[in-house]
């Protein structure tokens, strides 16, 4: 599927949305990494909901949106469901949103074989252990899952990060209303 981003908008820059999710922000550091480029890319679009300005909802469409983190918890879920819901082309961005990375190495366990040992048995727990269960925690899931098991993904960017310059290619083919096919020598799937 060949996508404009901008397809169907007023004559206003394309919107870019990002959102972490169970996951460490080093996507998110790799997309600060295109350093120069970045006036480049503020020329392109508009920034809307992301964690580099600070607005905290959506009160618009927007035309990509980028993804970091797999779904671990209730909240997760709530805020790829809501991305889906906004954005128009919606990227898989890095290990963990694409299949869960390094928090998903809880899925060897149960979760409850999982709080057990982190917070009751395991080797750093001093004293009596207690299991958080503050009404204000958001639940976790039963497994971490990539986001497109929970929402439809339109474009996947491999890599723990993907490069800078993969993120800037896959970035800027959508914003010329390319498929994006970064190079194989920018992509990693570590
Ligand atoms: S893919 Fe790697 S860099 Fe990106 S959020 Fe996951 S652990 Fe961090």
């Amino acid at each position: 599927m060949l996508v404009t981003p901008n397809a169907g908008l007023a004559e206003s820059k394309p919107r870019l949305a990002t959102c972490s999710l169970c996951g460490c922000f080093g996507c998110h550091m790799s997309l600060l990494d295109i350093d120069a480029r970045l006036i480049e890319l503020i020329e392109l679009v508009d920034l809307d909901l992301c964690p580099l300005d600070d607005k905290k909802a959506f009160d618009r469409p927007v035309d990509i949106g980028l993804v970091e983190g797999g779904c671990a918890n209730e909240l997760n879920v709530r805020v790829l469901q809501d991305f889906r819901a906004h954005c128009r082309v919606l990227v898989s961005v890095g290990a963990c949103a694409i299949n869960g990375g390094v928090p998903a190495m809880r899925n060897l366990v149960t979760l409850r074989e999982c709080l057990e040992s982190v917070y009751l048995t395991g080797p750093i727990v001093e004293g009596p252990g207690v299991i958080p269960n503050g009404e204000d925690l958001p639940l976790l899931l039963d497994r971490v899952y990539p986001c497109h098991e929970v929402v439809r993904i339109d474009y996947f960017l491999p890599g723990c990060p993907p490069s800078a310059d993969a993120i800037w290619e896959g970035l800027t083919a959508l914003l010329a209303g390319r498929e994006p096919a970064p190079p194989y020598q920018l992509l990693k799937y570590e």
